[in-house]
This record gives structure tokens, sequence and C-alpha cells, in this order.
């Protein structure tokens, strides 16, 4: 038979078929449902009967495979993708089969949407899908222009619109402990104990004055508290080293973070003593803090907010000076920060002066500043809501609390040794507890 001749009258390919050839029509009826040629072992006079049964079974089965798609199709689950470096959501959406022109068009044609879908490298993205690969929702944590961490949610209302929304998470703040042993490097060890890279910096600017972390032996000892913040149980972000210490070749440091209320927080040693020196100076003089570094609530949404420097209150054109010796690494003009100079202190150090009025005159990049030089004036130029000095301290790139790190630390009042003694107790307690746990990597949370 000429199977090829059949194709060009598909209208008589049946009763010729039937006519003819019964074991064409299990083949041919066959191929659509089971995607597989069955052998079939019939003779010419058993062919009738044979047909007639594979029909039977084709009603069957197609009744059947419509109810399954349809059950499948409904079916809605959470994706879990993490950003690699130069993602977009669209490759995003791709690598994960998700294939939506409608949700395709809202993700790239809407301003709030493409704003709010910055995706920074490590990040994780969540992602609401079926197997027809159509997307329901997007969400994910990203940082706001103020530092604040938001949820940003993509998703259908109940009328099937798209709509994009942030909104600042609710998070629990959980202390976490480790005890690290350094067998070759004080930065492997840590980072193999599941240090974070932020815990790290700080670790390296709080001991700073003592002693340099890269000298650290085998065989020296490391135990540290700090603030881990969760989000739904998981991990986002750390907060700040509440307390430290140090035995390096017969030698013991340890230091402990005290606050009292709204202010930024710095270290003192067991004495209630200030830990380190900080820069002699501030960058403006008699200023008040108006937002301090680091993680703060929000008293009634419980929301995290992650501010990477400290902001000084001052009048528009209020002197702006270099509180330590230092070059001039960038003077130029930025989008968020408006105005801004970083100077370079050392091989690890910078500080950052952002929303200035103007710069010194003649400002440029690689000319030496000395403690005192004017470098700019404050302004509020960039994304500002009023006229003030954002000041940011760098160890190693890494944003630093400037109190702790730069700015000159206060003596303790008698009142505040008080409040110090109360606080470091516990932690000393918790430090003393991880002295006495002989294993290199140690969680008690
Ligand atoms: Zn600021």
């Amino acid at each position: 038979m000429n199977y090829r001749k059949l194709l060009h009258f598909p209208q008589n390919c049946a009763s010729f078929l039937a006519n003819h050839h019964f074991r064409w029509i299990s083949l041919v009826a066959g191929l659509p449902l089971f995607g597989m040629v069955t052998a079939y072992a019939i003779t010419a006079d058993e062919a009738e009967t044979a047909a007639v049964k594979v029909r039977q079974q084709q009603v069957t089965e197609a009744l059947a495979l419509p109810t399954f798609s349809a059950v499948n199709s409904d079916t809605r689950y959470w994706r879990e993708e993490p950003i690699r470096r130069g993602d977009t959501v669209a490759a995003l959406l791709n690598r994960l089969g998700i294939n939506d022109g409608d949700a395709n068009g809202f993700l790239s044609g809407n301003p709030v949407s493409r704003d709010l879908l910055k995706l920074k490298t490590g990040q994780t993205v969540s992602v609401k899908t079926d197997d027809d690969g159509k997307l329901y929702a997007l969400q994910f944590l990203n940082d706001d222009d103020n530092g604040e961490k938001m949820l940003v949610a993509v998703e259908r209302n109940a009328k099937g619109q798209w709509q994009a929304s942030a909104d600042p998470v609710e998070t629990q703040m959980v202390p976490t402990v480790r005890s690290v042993t350094v067998k070759s490097s004080a930065s492997g060890a840590l980072a193999q104990a599941g240090v974070p890279a932020e815990v790290r910096a700080q670790l390296n600017d709080i001991f700073a004055d003592k002693l340099d972390l890269a000298q650290l032996k085998a065989g020296d000892k490391m135990r540290l508290v700090f603030e881990t913040y969760l989000y739904q149980g998981s991990p986002i972000t750390t907060g700040n080293v509440l307390a430290a210490e140090i035995d390096s070749q017969g030698k013991h440091y340890a230091a402990f973070y005290f606050t009292q209320g709204d202010d930024s927080g710095t270290y003192y040693d067991e004495e209630g003593r200030p830990f380190k020196q900080g820069f002699a100076r501030q960058p403006v003089t008699n200023a008040r803090v108006s937002s301090p570094f680091g993680l703060r609530y929000h008293p009634i949404l419980h929301a995290l907010r992650l501010h990477s420097g400290i902001d000084f209150a001052a009048v528009v054109g209020t002197p702006i000076v270099a509180p330590a010796d230092g070059v001039v690494a960038s003077a130029q003009r930025e989008n968020g920060y408006g105005n801004v100079v970083t100077l370079r202190h050392n091989a690890k150090m910078t500080t950052l002066y952002a929303h200035m009025s103007r710069f010194a005159q003649g400002l440029k990049a690689g000319q030496p500043v000395k403690a005192g030089e004017v470098i700019g004036y404050v302004g509020t130029t960039g994304r500002s809501t009023g006229p003030h000095l954002h000041f940011e301290v760098r160890v190693n790139g890494q944003a630093v609390d400037p109190a702790t790190s730069a700015l000159p630390t206060r003596t303790l009042t008698p009142s505040e040794h008080l409040a110090f003694r109360q606080q470091s107790v516990k932690l000393a307690q918790d430090l003393k507890l991880l002295r006495a746990i002989p294993t290199t990597v140690a969680q008690l949370d």
C-alpha cells in the first residue's frame, strides 16, 4: 500500500483504510493517543475485530485525557530561583520556563514595577506559576532608596489585573552565637562558621585599634554574639555584633556593644571603657544625629529599616570637614547621593559624604586632605528629604557603623555605666558558655 498516496486524499482515509486494510486503522488512529506504534499481530481475518476493540479503547482514553489536563492547569505552586549576575526578571522567568505575554507586558511596561524590580545577585525570587508556564505572582525582598527592607510583590488581583506593591517586612531579631578556632586564617574560619561578610567587616573594625584579624595565628580563638533578623523564619540580614572576644597569643580582648534609646551604640571593654579611639573629629560640629546607622524597627509595623550611614541634621551651607587625614577618592554628582565625596584613609577604610550643596573650592580626586579641612557644605541634593549630611564609613568596601568605627567614642556617665553593666553581664555569660565548648564551630541559637 502506498501510504503517501493516502495522505493526498485525507477525506477518503477512513473509508479507504476500513475497506482495504484494518491493520492501518489501529496504527494511524492509535498514534496520536498513545504516541507509539503498537504492534498488533493480527491476520486479515482477525483485523476487523481488532479494529473495533481499538476504537472502543480510544473513546475511553479520549475522555480521560482532557479531564486530567484540566486538573493540571489549575494547580499553582511557588518556585524559588536565585538571582544570577546580570539577571533581569524576563531572563529569570525564562529560565523557569514561564512564558506569559500578559505578565511580561506588565513587568516591562509598568514604571512602578520596573523601578521595584531591580534585582540583586544572590537574592531569591519566589514565583507562583502553573504547569502551563503562566505567571500568577512574583515576590522577593529588596532594599528601597532609604535602605528599608521591603517585600516587593507583583500579582494578579481578583479582577485579573496586574498590580505591584512594596511593603516593609515584619522581622524578628535573634542573637546568633559563634565560636571559632583559627586554623589558617581568621576570615576563612569565620566564613566556614557561617559568619556573614557584614559581621566579619564589623569584627575587623571593632578590633582595628588592637590587632589585625588577618594576622591571627592557628589556635587563636574568637567568640561572638551578633544579631540575625528573621523573616518568616528565615534569616534575611544581620545587625550589630553585640559582643566579641579574641584570645590571641596569650592576650585576651573583649568588646561589648552598648546603646541606650535611639542613639547609635558603640563598643566598650569589660570595665565600660571605650574600646577604640576612633577619629578625633566629627565631620560636622554640634550637629544632631537625625538617623543612626543600622537596623531600626518601626514601632507599630515592626518593620526593619537598614540605614547604611549616619544622618546629621544641619542647615544648608554648614561646613563638612574631613574627620581624619585622607585622600579624595572621588567628588561627583550621583543620582541618590547628590553631590558626594569619598575619602580614602588607609588601605581598608573609606568615608562618604552625601547630599552636599556644593564641594569645597577646587576639590578633586587624588587630592590629599588633612583632618579638619573643609571638603564641602551640607545640602539636600540627590534623594533627600531635607538638609542633612549622610555620612558612611566602609571597611573593605562594607558599610559599617560610623559611630563604632570612626566617630569619637564617648565616655560613659555613671548612670550609663550601670546600664552597661546590666547589658554586658548577660553577653559575657554567653561568651563564657562558648568558651566551654571544645568544637570549632558552635551555634547556640
Ligand atoms: Zn542617610
